[in-house]
């Protein structure tokens, strides 16, 4: 089979670390799995030799998902979705309580499908995804860090990132051109939201990142519809310096800000 480079086709090949993936997750009976990205079934296989009860497998290849579908058929407690996993219905992996996530992702899709997994953090128990190198890093930067910016923040928002290991590019097929990282995340087990602040939130941490070179004076003043004053007056109480920009804020100052812009925002949680 020829793989597929736009649908970010790169195999594991080293059966070493497909187990140390697989054994991250710490599977155990009764457990609900869903994998991202099954591919020829490396992990796959790996995750079906436990006592789980159900595995939901997205795949968007149809030669893949076909493929699948034989070497699975007659274990009843799978299912091998074929399409996107940005777009699927996830009502039904959902189901039976909360899951644990586990994929090696497209390189070009990372980004995409954690937005994805984080708007479902709440049915979802633990995460074991192997991301591009480069990627990893800034989602688990923290605040000073050089790769420290919106992805850390919207990633941290929903999950503690756990710990990572290091995957050099030589354990793929075909082989790519930048080396790969698991991170191992979990949602916090309290949620940093308060009640009704999420989407003000997830707004105001958006208007700051959505001009990362400007000053956030220059960058809230442009997203958000509402006057300079009020967002001086708001950063004031917040004990935020406006001429900085937003990758020196905290993801507490972000949310004490958010806070302090409610008045002014009048945003409901859908
Ligand atoms: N898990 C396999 C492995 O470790 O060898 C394959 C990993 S390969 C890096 C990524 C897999 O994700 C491919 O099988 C690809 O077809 C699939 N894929 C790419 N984009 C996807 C998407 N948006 N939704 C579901 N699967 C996707």
């Amino acid at each position: 089979m020829r793989p597929s480079k736009s649908r970010g086709q790169n195999f594991l090949v080293q059966p070493a670390i497909a187990n140390r993936i697989v054994a991250s997750a710490a599977l155990g009976a009764g457990d609900n799995v869903l994998e991202i990205g099954p591919g020829l079934g490396v992990l796959s296989e790996r995750i079906a030799a436990h006592p789980i009860a159900r595995f939901t497998m997205f795949e968007i290849d149809p030669r893949l998902s076909e493929r699948l579908a034989k070497r699975f058929d007659g274990d009843r407690r799978t299912r091998i979705v074929m399409g996107d996993f940005i777009e699927a219905d996830l009502a039904d992996a959902f189901a039976q309580g909360p899951v644990k996530v586990i994929g090696n992702l497209p390189f070009n899709a990372g980004g995409a499908i954690l937005r994805r997994l984080c708007e479902c953090s709440r049915a979802i128990e633990k995460i074991v995804l192997m991301f591009q190198r480069e990627v990893a890093q800034r989602i688990r930067a923290r605040t000073g860090d050089p790769s420290y910016g919106a992805l850390s923040v919207f990633t941290q928002l929903y999950f503690e990132v756990e710990s990572h290991f290091r995957v050099g590019a030589g354990n793929f097929y075909p082989r790519p051109k930048v080396d790969a990282e698991v991170l191992i995340m979990r949602p916090w087990s309290q949620s940093r939201f308060s009640s009704g602040c999420e989407a003000l939130v997830l707004r105001t941490v958006r208007a700051a990142f959505s001009a990362p070179r400007k000053t956030l004076r220059n960058a809230l003043g442009r997203a958000l519809e509402i006057g300079a004053a009020k967002i001086e007056d708001a950063a004031g109480r917040a004990a935020i310096d406006l001429a900085k920009r937003a990758e020196t804020l905290s993801i507490d100052d972000l949310i004490r800000l958010a806070r302090e812009l409610s008045a002014d925002l009048k945003i409901a949680d859908a």
